[in-house]
C-alpha cells in the first residue's frame, strides 16, 4: 500500500492545525452565539449581520479583498423555492478573495451561515446558541451544518497564512444566507459573479469528501376540475383521480432512476397547492 509522505511545510501546516483545536472550537463557539436561524420574508434580521463581520475581520486580517453586501432581491419567477418578497436587507452575504502568487487554479470555499430552527427549546440539554464541548463534541444549533465547516476553511487559510504559505491560485471564500430557506442566498453569490475552477461546499457529509450531490427538479402539474367541500364524501376534487392515477405512473419511473454512483439513489418529494 502506497504511504502517503507529507512535506516538511505540509507536515508543519497539519501540526499547526492539531495544535490549534482551542482557537479553532473557539471559532466555531462564536458563531454559533451568533443567531442566524433561517428565516421568513419580512421577519427581522436575526445575527447576519455581527457574524459576516466576524468572518470578515478575520478574513481582512489575511489581506483578502472582502466584499460584504446586500444583494438586489432574487427576480421574482427565478426560481419556485424563492418567495417573491424575499429581500437581503440585513442578510449580507460575503466574498473574500486572497490573490494567489500566480500561475495555478482559482478556488471557492463555500458554507450558508443560516441554520433550520433549533425547535422546542426544552427538548434541548443545553442552550442552543452557547456551544458546549462535551465528550470531545461541540453541542449548539448550526455547530455541524454548517459553522464548524465555516470556521474549518477560515482556520485552514490562517494556519497556511502563518506558515507563509501563498498559493499559486485564487482563493474565494464565500459565506451567504438563505440556504436552508430557499437556496437565494447561492444564486445571489454567483450571480455577483463568484466563479473558481474547483469549489468545496463545508456542507456536512460524515467526513467523506462527496465529489458530486443530487440536484432537484421541481415541476407543477395543473388538474382542471370542479373543486367540492373537503369534508364531502369521496373524492375533493373532481380532477384528483387523473393527477392520482398519473402520479403513479409516474412514481416507479422517478424512484427506479438509475443512480449516479456518486449520488444517493433519486428521492420523491410532493406538496399540494389548490387555487379555485
Ligand atoms: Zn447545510
Amino acid at each position: 500500500m502506497k504511504q502517503e509522505i507529507l512535506t516538511a511545510l505540509e507536515e508543519r501546516v497539519v501540526t499547526r492545525i492539531r495544535e490549534g483545536t482551542d482557537e479553532l472550537v473557539s471559532l466555531v463557539t462564536e458563531l454559533v452565539a451568533c443567531d442566524t436561524t433561517a428565516r421568513d420574508p419580512g421577519d427581522p434580521p436575526r445575527d447576519e449581520v455581527k457574524l459576516q463581520q466576524v468572518l470578515a475581520a478575520r478574513l481582512r486580517a489575511l489581506g483578502a479583498d472582502v466584499e460584504l453586501f446586500e444583494p438586489e432581491p432574487i427576480a421574482a419567477g427565478h426560481s419556485p423555492t424563492i418567495p417573491f418578497d424575499l429581500d437581503f436587507g440585513g442578510r449580507p452575504q460575503l466574498v473574500a478573495t486572497l490573490r494567489g502568487a500566480g500561475g495555478g487554479r482559482s478556488l471557492v470555499l463555500n458554507g450558508h451561515i443560516d441554520a433550520v430552527t433549533p425547535g422546542d427549546a426544552s427538548r434541548w440539554s443545553s442552550d442552543p446558541f452557547k456551544a458546549e464541548i462535551r465528550e470531545g463534541h461541540v453541542y449548539g444549533r448550526g455547530t455541524c451544518d454548517m459553522k464548524g465547516g465555516i470556521a474549518d476553511f477560515l482556520f485552514a487559510l490562517e494556519c497556511l497564512a502563518r506558515e507563509g504559505v501563498r498559493l499559486a491560485g485564487d482563493v474565494t471564500f464565500c459565506t451567504n444566507t438563505d440556504e436552508e430557506s430557499s437556496g437565494a442566498g447561492g444564486l445571489a453569490l454567483v450571480a455577483h459573479g463568484v466563479r473558481g475552477d474547483a469549489g468545496l461546499c463545508a456542507e456536512p457529509s460524515g467526513f467523506d469528501a462527496w465529489v458530486a450531490c443530487r440536484g432537484y427538479l421541481i415541476f407543477t402539474v395543473t388538474i382542471t376540475g370542479t373543486m367540492l367541500p373537503g369534508a364531502s364524501k369521496g373524492c375533493w376534487w373532481s380532477g384528483r383521480s387523473r393527477q392520482s392515477s398519473r402520479s403513479r405512473r409516474m412514481a416507479p419511473r422517478m424512484g427506479s432512476r438509475r443512480s449516479m454512483a456518486l449520488t444517493a439513489p433519486p428521492s420523491r418529494q410532493c406538496g399540494a397547492g389548490i387555487s379555485a
